[in-house]
C-alpha cells in the first residue's frame, strides 16, 4: 500500500501551468494555418491534453490510444500491444502525440512506428516530463515540459497502481 506521505512534491501546479503555456506557443508557432491531429497516449497524458488544448487557440482533432504493457507495475516491460487503436484516419494528418512521461522511451517508439504505418503528413512528439537517465531506445522529443531525475513520479494523470491520477502536482515517491 503507497501513502501520500511518501511523496515529496517535485514540480508544483503553477510550474505545470507554466510549462504548459510554454509549450501552446511553441506548439501554435509550429502549426500555424495547420490543423493538427492530437493523439493522447491513455491514460496518463489525459490530464495534461486537457490543460494544452485549452491554451491552444488552433483548430485541432483530437483522438487517443490506449496500450498495455507486461511485466512489473512501475517499469514497462518492453512488450507494448495496442488495446485500444486510433480511430481517426491518420493517413496526410500532422499528428501530435501527446505523452505524459519518457522513460525507458519503448512505448512511445512503439507508438511512433504504429503511427508511421499509417503515413502521416508529419509526427511530432510533445511530452509533458522526461527521464533520460533510463532510456533504453532512442526517441525524437520536439516539445518536453520537464527533464525529471531517477525516480517514479505520480500526479497530474501519473498513477501508482492507477491511484493518484487526481492530484494536481507531480511527486516523487521516497526511496
Ligand atoms: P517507457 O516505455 O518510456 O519506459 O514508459 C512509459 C510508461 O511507463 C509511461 O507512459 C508510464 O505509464 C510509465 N512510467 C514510467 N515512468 C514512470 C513514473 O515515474 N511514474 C509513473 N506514474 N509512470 C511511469
Ligand atoms: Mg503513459
Amino acid at each position: 500500500m503507497v501513502f501520500q506521505s511518501q511523496f515529496t512534491i517535485l514540480i508544483s501546479r503553477d510550474e505545470i501551468a507554466k510549462a504548459v503555456d510554454r509549450l501552446a506557443c511553441e506548439i501554435k508557432r509550429d502549426y500555424q494555418d495547420k490543423q493538427p491531429l492530437l493523439i493522447s497516449v491513455l491514460k496518463g497524458s489525459f490530464v495534461f491534453m486537457a490543460d494544452l488544448i485549452r491554451q491552444l487557440d488552433l483548430p485541432l482533432d483530437l483522438d487517443f490510444i490506449r496500450l498495455s504493457s507486461y511485466g512489473a507495475a512501475r517499469e514497462s516491460a518492453g512488450k507494448v500491444r495496442v488495446v485500444q487503436g486510433v480511430k481517426t484516419p491518420i493517413k496526410g494528418r500532422d499528428v501530435l502525440v501527446i505523452e505524459d512521461i519518457v522513460d525507458t522511451g519503448i512505448t512511445v517508439s512503439f507508438v511512433l512506428d504504429y503511427l508511421k504505418k499509417k503515413h502521416p503528413a508529419s509526427l511530432k512528439l510533445c511530452t509533458l516530463t522526461d527521464k533520460p537517465s533510463r532510456r533504453r531506445v532512442p526517441v525524437p522529443i520536439d516539445y518536453r515540459g520537464f527533464t525529471v531525475p531517477n525516480r517514479f513520479i505520480v500526479g497530474y494523470g501519473l498513477d501508482i497502481d492507477q491511484r493518484f491520477r487526481n492530484l494536481p502536482d507531480i511527486y516523487a515517491l521516497e526511496d
